[in-house]
């Protein structure tokens, strides 16, 4: 609850982006009748990334602040790269970050019937033909930005055979690629979308939703701006390499508009961020060959791996409203930037739990054996409604071996020989003795505690320099860590000279066997679960956790953990 109402006063403080504002603008000037309608146009060819999500933000966002309404409208236009698998996944990232269609999920497909219509009108107008050529004919006739194209031979067919021909295309008469239908505009325009782009190819794979009853499927020009102008789109807002596509995308809306009401094309800039690949095409590829374990594996910048992870819908959205929309191609996003905004709302919402990744063992020699007593732990000191659990505290207990030393440097405020650290929410401990193997390793070490030091006993307030958090040996349940870090070793994997995939850091995913967690944590391990573990990061149950087996995937680590906690005792 306090999330939605931290997102609601923060997006009243924000001022409007550039497109808020043309919205505002055009419902000032009373366009299309007052109406706002917005669509989110994924193509279901791969699962949704945090790019998207900026574009998701920005199509929800507009109809939410303006009362209007925003479409999910499934770009299926190319059954060959498309899938059932995709549109369900789609579904669920889109309510994951927060929003609904309601009633509103559309296929271009659902208006394939509208556009063939138009297809053999621009025909019967003399403004489409069929050409035989290749696509590689085709595009060397293109000519480039400073000299004109050349014209088809089939460019003057007539009206009749045109016609004939198409219809034979979509009935299945032909070989896919033999024949193409293009737009008859303009060889020498400057726009080089205008040089007579193709409308539709011959496809023969059966469509995921209307199998086999077309052989011909529109291309994106020709199906994007007019599906918005059959659905009531008023802002169809996309990425800026969509400019170039506008006057196309405006001069096909004018075959069907009266003037009463058109949709109008806005654009912003793409998000790019470090240390990932963000093209369909690249992450089909990992998925494919095995490079990561999914479209959700958890290091993948897609939405489902993020939550995965172990990410908040709540961390995403803030993150995608820091960046904001510009018109300026941007370089690149930190991927330091989505991840603060990430901890930040973890900060403030996750349950806060003790688990030692690399356990060392301490036996309290003057604790009596058998006993054992209950510590309170605070679930989140940024909460008060969080309230507190219960963890076990024993003779034998584990710490992390990283916060011992046996020749420390001045600085080190942890456990040495002979010094003192408070166990975190439970007595101070004294460093007698280290017991070690033939080889020299540290396996146990043995220590004194001060029974007075417990809270609400008179030495609670004893100060000593470190806290360290610990777990009960004989309490602690055994789990898995799975230790993520950045996939890619460099900042821009797809701007280097070799193959991308040759750039993945092998230490993205590390696994830790025989972590120790404490009791509270093995028994709310459940899927959705935000854990800080104290000192050391942010957690979440994996998917493939199980009571038998837990698994938590590192969602991110703690900065600044340790000054945090110097500063508080
Ligand atoms: P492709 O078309 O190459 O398969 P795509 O990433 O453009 O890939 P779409 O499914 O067409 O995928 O994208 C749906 C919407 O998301 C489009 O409006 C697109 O502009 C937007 N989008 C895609 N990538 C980004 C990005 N990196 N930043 C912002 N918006 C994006
Ligand atoms: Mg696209």
């Amino acid at each position: 609850m306090a999330e939605n109402h931290e997102a609601e006063s923060s997006k009243e403080a924000r001022s409007l982006n550039f497109v808020e504002q043309i919205v505002k603008d055009d419902l000032a000037q009373g366009k299309n009748s007052g109406r706002i309608q917005t669509r989110f146009p994924p193509e279901p060819n791969g699962y949704l990334h945090i790019g998207h999500a900026k574009a998701i933000c920005m199509d929800f966002g507009i109809a939410e602040r303006f009362g209007g309404k925003c479409f999910l409208r499934f770009d299926d236009t190319n059954p060959v790269k498309e899938d059932v698998e995709y549109v369900d996944s789609i579904r669920e990232d889109i309510h994951w970050l927060g929003f609904d269609w309601g009633e509103n999920e559309r296929y271009a497909s659902d208006y394939f019937p509208q556009l063939y219509e138009l297809a053999e009108r621009l025909i019967k107008e003399g403004k489409a033909y069929v050409d035989d050529q290749t696509s590689e004919e085709i595009a060397a006739q293109k000519g480039t930005p400073t000299t004109p194209g050349t014209d088809s031979p089939y460019r003057n067919r007539s009206v009749e055979e045109n016609l004939d021909l198409f219809r034979r295309m979509n009935a299945g008469e032909f070989e896919e690629g033999a024949r193409v239908l293009r737009a008859k505009i303009d060889m020498a325009s400057d726009n080089m979308h205008f040089r007579d782009p193709v409308m539709y190819r011959i496809i023969k794979t059966p469509h995921h939703r209307t199998g086999t009853q077309w052989g011909v499927y529109p291309m994106y020009d020709f199906a994007h701006g007019q599906s918005d102008f059959f659905e009531g789109v008023t802002h169809s807002i996309c990425t800026l390499e969509f400019v170039p596509h506008r006057p196309l995308y405006d001069y096909f809306v004018d075959f069907l508009s009266d003037g009463s009401y058109r949709p109008r094309q806005i654009e912003f800039n793409r998000l790019n961020l470090t240390y990932t690949v963000m093209s369909k095409r690249k992450l089909l590829q990992l998925v494919q060959e095995g490079l990561v374990s999914g479209w959700d594996d958890p290091r993948m910048p897609t939405i489902s791996a993020m939550r995965r992870r172990g990410y908040t819908s709540q961390g995403v959205r803030n993150f995608i409203d820091r960046i904001g929309y510009t018109k300026i191609e941007e370089a690149m996003i930190s991927m330091s930037l989505l991840e603060h905004a990430v901890r930040e709302d973890l900060n403030a919402t996750a349950t806060r739990a003790m688990a030692v990744l690399n356990p060392l063992k301490v036996v309290i020699t003057n604790y009596p054996e058998g006993k054992s007593e209950t510590v309170e732990m605070e679930n989140n000191p940024e909460d008060a409604a969080a309230g507190t659990h219960k963890m076990p505290f024993t003779r034998e207990i584990f710490i992390e071996r990283d916060d011992f030393m046996e020749n420390p440097p001045k600085k080190f405020f942890r456990l040495a020989p002979g010094s003192e650290v408070r166990l975190k929410g439970a007595y101070i401990i004294k460093c007698e003795e280290m017991i070690k193997d033939a080889d020299g390793n540290i396996t146990e070490l043995r220590c004194t505690y001060d029974p007075d030091t417990r809270s609400g006993l008179p030495g609670a307030s004893r100060k000593v320099k470190g806290t360290l958090h610990w777990v009960s040996a004989s309490e602690a349940v055994d789990a898995t860590v799975r230790l993520y870090d950045r996939l890619f070793s460099v900042e821009n994997p797809s701007a280097e000279d070799c193959d991308f995939r040759d750039l993945i850091n092998p230490d993205s995913l590390r696994v830790l066997e025989g972590v120790k967690v404490e009791p509270f944590i093995a028994e709310n391990a459940k899927p959705g679960t935000k854990f800080q573990f104290q000192r050391i990061g942010y957690f979440t149950p994996d998917y493939d956790s199980t009571p038998e087996k837990l698994i938590f995937n590192r969602t991110i680590a703690l900065k600044d953990s340790w000054e945090k906690a110097q500063k508080k005792n």
